[in-house]
Order: structure tokens, then sequence, then C-alpha cells
């Protein structure tokens, strides 16, 4: 390996900048320069004039401060282009140019799909998983998950908090497009009473029902907690005709959301002071926990191992608490596996 490069991409999240700094000290240890591309995979697209503005030089002075803190340090970006052929081209010309002979990508299963393309054209490549969404089945782990359940635990436990107080339910949503990891895991995590997850269909009324029963137990203080992608997956409900039957002004086809589910709930449920909280970002920018500094440490060495004894098109991950790297085609095809008996005990108890 002349050089190696580094890049993050999709979705930033926490631990991010912890695994660069870790490839950073390891390519310094087996003496192989790092080069880091900025804004993921544009930053290989020769977009900007000055070619510094995209490609910078890491050596540990650059990266020893970065390892603690959130956010990425090299950008991300999403980068459409790059699902085109005679885009990618353009990327392989520039890490031949600039001697780079292997890349390591951070990043989602979108991300991994461009580097396994690129491995197709020649240029090794290896994965670090860094999302906070958890979605990629052949791992345990991915970076920024741990981190972003512990915002969301902390969040809970505060507005638990005040729901005791005051003796009102709330509804909070967590991030989780297609995966409700982080929500099944929070409410867990927190003793929840309810939480709803993109996985698996539900109705508005079937929740009212759970909240009712909380009521009648005597607890008019239950939490529901929401994956973000959830709204999708639920049962077609008239929510402009039932607020503004119910006297709440709402808009003609505006969305569901936490905000609006509360006020469905408060209706359906004698008027129960529902509340809810959008946790948000957040759970993105947060300081690495030292669960996902720990992975990003040691997966940035191996990645660079990994680039160094000629193995690539490989994707690392966590298997039985294990560091492990396998294949990224064979890591692509498995599924994540949400845990349904957790959640139906999570909405039982
Ligand atoms: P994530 O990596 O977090 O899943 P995305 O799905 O947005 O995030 O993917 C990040 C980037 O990876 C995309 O913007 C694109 O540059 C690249 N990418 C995604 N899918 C492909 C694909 N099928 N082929 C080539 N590149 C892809």
């Amino acid at each position: 390996m002349r050089k190696i490069g580094v890049l993050t991409s999709g979705g930033d999240s926490p631990g991010m900048n912890a695994a660069v700094m870790s490839v950073a000290r390891s390519a310094a240890l087996y003496g192989i320069p790092l080069i880091g591309i900025k804004r993921g995979y544009n930053g290989l697209l020769r977009k900007r004039e000055n070619i510094k503005d995209d490609l910078q030089e890491l050596n540990l002075e650059t990266v020893l401060d970065i390892a603690d803190t959130p956010g990425t340090y090299l950008r991300t970006a999403r980068c459409d282009e790059f699902r085109e052929e005679k885009y990618r081209a353009i990327a392989v010309n520039t890490l031949k140019e600039m001697e780079i002979d292997g890349l390591v990508v951070i990043g989602g299963d979108g991300s991994f799909n461009g580097a396994r393309c690129l491995c197709e054209m020649g240029i090794p490549c290896v994965g670090i998983p860094g999302t906070i969404d958890n979605d990629l089945g052949y791992t345990e782990m991915t970076l920024g998950y741990d981190t972003a359940v512990n915002v969301c635990v902390n969040a809970v436990r505060a507005i638990r908090a005040t729901s005791r107080s005051h003796d009102r339910p709330h509804i909070v949503e967590v991030m989780g497009r297609h995966c409700g990891d982080i929500a099944l895991t929070t409410a867990v995590s927190t003793g929840s009473e309810i939480v709803i997850a993109p996985e698996v269909p539900w109705k508005v009324e079937d929740i009212a029902v759970k909240l009712n029963r909380q009521l009648d137990k005597d607890n008019p203080r239950a939490t529901i907690i929401i994956a973000e992608g959830a709204y999708e997956k639920m049962a077609p409900f008239d929510l402009y005709g039932f607020l503004t039957a119910n006297g709440k002004m709402c808009y003609e086809g505006e969305p569901m959301s936490a905000n609006r589910l509360a006020s469905v709930l408060k209706r359906m449920c004698g008027g129960a002071e529902v509340r809810s909280t959008v946790i948000g970002y957040t759970q993105r920018g947060a300081e690495p926990t030292a669960r996902d500094s720990a992975f990003a440490f040691e997966a940035g060495n191996l990645a660079v191992r990994l680039l160094r004894d000629g193995i690539s098109n490989q994707v690392i991950g966590m298997q039985m608490g294990r560091v492990m790297y396998m294949p990224i085609m064979e890591a692509l095809q498995y599924r994540n596996i949400f845990n349904r008996t957790l959640y139906d005990l999570v909405n039982s108890l």
C-alpha cells in the first residue's frame, strides 16, 4: 500500500471520529501515509477546484484531538452521482492519481454498496459500520447505536420524571426510519410501557386501548416510545376528520406526528394530558459512549491491517461480542432481525 484513504459517508454517527483516529494511528504504526477524503464519496469526484479541499493528509497531529468529539471531522454527505458508473470512474481515477491503494469507508449499507462497486473496479476497500440505526444484520452493533440509545435513555428518564410529577402520559419519538432497535432498547432500558416500531404494523386505536389500560391500572404517567419511521406502518387513520370533529385545529392532509398522536390519544383517552417530545438530532451529535469508542478503536485498527495484508472487499462488525470481518456481499445479504418477542413483552406488561 503506497497510501490509504478514509472517508465517512451517509448520515453521521457518534464514533466516526474515533474510528478515523484509530485508522490514523494504525496507518502511522505500519508506515502507510493516510489521506482523509471529505464529504463522503463527493470528495473523490473533483467537484472542487482545489483538490486540497477534498483530500487532506491526516497525520497524528491532526487527528489526536478529534477522537472524543461528536460529528465527523471529515464531514459526511450523500452523493447520488456515485450510484452511476461514470462518476465512480472519476473516483477511481482520483484514487489512482493520488496513489491511494486502499480505502476505509465508514458508513451504513448504502456506503457499503458504494465500497463494493469500488472493489469491483479494482480499489481495495474495507467498511466500518457507522450508523446509529443498528440496521445491519451481520453485526451485533453499529458505530453510534449505543450512544444514540444512551441519549434517548437519558432523555426518557428526564421526561418520565416530569411525567410522574404531573401524572401525564408522554410520547417520545426517537430515530429509526426502518429499524426499531433504538426505540425498543430505549423502551426496555427505561421501563416504558408502550413501544411502536417500523417493523410492526399498528393502529392508533390499539395504542389508545393500551394507554387506557395503563390509566385504568392507575398509571397516568405511561411513556410511549415511537420510532420516526413507524408512522409509515400505521393503519389508515383520518387524522383531519378525527381532530376537527373533536374541536382541534388540523390541516387537511397533515401527516401523523408525535404531536398529533398526543392530541389524538388525549381525545381517545378521556382527556389525559398526553405530551410529546421528539429527541431528534441530539442522538446523532452526541459524544460517543465508551462502548462505541472502543468498537471504533478496534475496527479502525483492523481495517488498516486488512488493507495492509491485502484482504479487501470486507466489512467489520461485532459477533458474539468480538470484532470480526466478512465479505461485503455476504454481509449485505443478512437481514436485521427485529426482536419481536421483546417488543411484545414491553407492550404486554
Ligand atoms: P448509509 O451509508 O448511511 O446507508 P445512504 O444510503 O445515503 O447512507 O448511502 C450513502 C452513499 O453511499 C450514497 O449517497 C451514495 O454515494 C453511496 N451509495 C449508496 N447506494 C449505492 C449504490 N447502490 N451504489 C453505489 N453507491 C451507493
